[in-house]
């Protein structure tokens, strides 16, 4: 028996399905979890003293690679003077401030603990602020476990193959409206029969709960035109995305301001944060300035914004995106080239430093359909080549990928490497 599988043995007495969030399981690839005991840079050590190329980050938070040296000191130095206070910090508006300068459309903003909190948040004050219940989401996109989002959602849900929780009231989830991604028609066919009564429409600009799905052009566009014909809020869910698939986040990258922003992951360097902002207007309805009422114990503390502040200024570097790109691509590149030689139909999406992987000979995705058609067994048998390889993808075939400013020239050949034995693996 592997340490991993003594700990996963363990963990499942005292915690749910052993594992504190659902994907982490490893249920729908099969076999045991790897339990983390240590990591550096782009690599992961699990317990056993298993090394792996890690392309999943911590689901996102880790772009600068593991235990980077600005962040430990930033982090150090906090700890010696207090974790938490409970009242307001300097560092607070230090953190506000630099992310109202680099997001587009974020004037005012308030920082909470996770994304979840910061899209259900963002959610109640849509609603306060216009009035209206009714709220327009996607299949396949996840906005974390708020209620009233874990209606046809993504990540876990897709997994699972659970479409909307039990445990939701039907009462509330009638609220939630689903149309599909990359389809404005069936946006403006639930505008058309909700007039004047969706608060607010809530995308992933580019979908990284049904894998890594870009926006169609005009697709946002498309969104931002008809929230404002109906006089809805337009709410980027950017937990994934920002500063992620470019410095000013999707935002800046497609050039579409919305109403509202939320963010998460990368603010926070790998310690527990979220946020929401956007138009001043709004966010002056939020208590103690307004009447829609938000709150945290922990909400801005200063671990996590000495951590999240130390992040964001090292990625004020477009030299640096422009690197995670080059490498992103060169990974992509790699990857399909192996499959290529091994005749396994396979297509690749790329945003930035974010990336889908596909096992389909049906083109590359665009719509939650054609992602749910694609080959699960082949995932399956190349995620679990690939992890005797030593390369920790995510164990999900309904995640995107995250490589890290710490993924050089030895992760990518060791990783093109474990591919080109993987892809074999699958033909056979
Ligand atoms: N929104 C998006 C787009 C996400 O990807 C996630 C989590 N992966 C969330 C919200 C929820 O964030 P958290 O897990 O921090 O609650």
């Amino acid at each position: 028996m592997t340490c991993s599988e003594a700990l996963f043995e363990r963990a499942q007495r005292s915690i749910p399905g052993g594992v504190n969030s659902p994907v982490r399981a490893f249920t729908s690839v099969g076999g045991t979890p790897r339990f983390i005991a240590a990591a550096q840079g782009a690599w992961l050590t699990d317990a056993d003293g298993r090394r792996y190329v890690d392309y999943v980050g911590s689901w996102g938070p880790m772009i600068l690679g593991h235990q980077h040296p600005a962040i430990t000191a930033a982090l150090e130095a906090q700890l010696a003077i207090g974790i938490s206070y409970g009242a307001p910090t300097e560092l607070e508006i230090e953190m506000a401030e630099l992310l109202c300068a680099r997001v587009p459309g974020l004037e005012q903003v308030r920082m909470c603990n996770s994304g979840t909190e910061a899209t259900m948040s963002a959610l109640r004050l849509a609603r306060g602020a216009t009035g209206r219940d009714y709220i327009l989401k996607f299949e396949g996109c996840y906005h974390g476990h708020g209620d009233a989002l874990l209606v046809k959602a993504g990540s876990g849900l897709l997994t699972f193959g659970v479409p909307t929780s039990p445990g939701v009231p039907a009462d509330l989830a009638k609220y939630t409206l689903t149309a599909q991604f990359n389809d404005l028609d069936s946006v403006q066919a639930l505008f058309d029969a909700h007039r004047d009564a969706i608060a607010a429409v809530i995308v992933e600009p580019v979908a990284g709960n049904m894998n890594c799905v870009p926006p169609a052009p005009g697709f946002l566009e498309g969104l931002r035109a008809l929230c404002d014909r109906d006089g809805a809020l337009l709410i980027f869910d950017e937990v994934m995305t920002g500063f992620r698939v470019g410095p000013r986040g999707a935002a800046g990258l497609y050039g579409i301001t919305p109403d509202l922003i939320t963010l998460g992951k990368i603010i926070g360097a790998g310690l527990p944060v979220g946020a929401f902002g956007g138009r001043r207007d709004i966010m002056q309805r939020l208590a103690p300035a307004g009447p829609v009422y938000q709150a945290g114990t922990l909400s801005g503390n200063p671990l996590a914004m000495a951590a999240g502040l130390a992040q964001l200024r090292a990625l004020d570097d477009a030299a640096l995106y422009a690197r995670l790109e080059a490498t992103t691509a060169e990974l992509l590149a790699g990857l399909r080239e192996a499959a290529q030689r091994a005749g396994v139909p396979f297509s690749t999406t790329q945003v930035g430093s974010m990336f889908g992987l596909y096992f389909t000979d049906r083109g590359t995705p665009t719509r939650y359909a054609d992602v749910i058609a694609c080959n699960l067994d082949a995932f399956k048998r190349f995620f679990h080549a690939m992890l005797d390889g030593g390369v920790y993808l995510a164990p999900s075939a309904y995640e995107a990928g995250f490589v890290s400013a710490a993924h050089g020239r030895e992760e990518i050949d060791h990783t093109l490497g474990a591919a080109a034995a993987a892809m074999d693996a699958i033909r056979r």
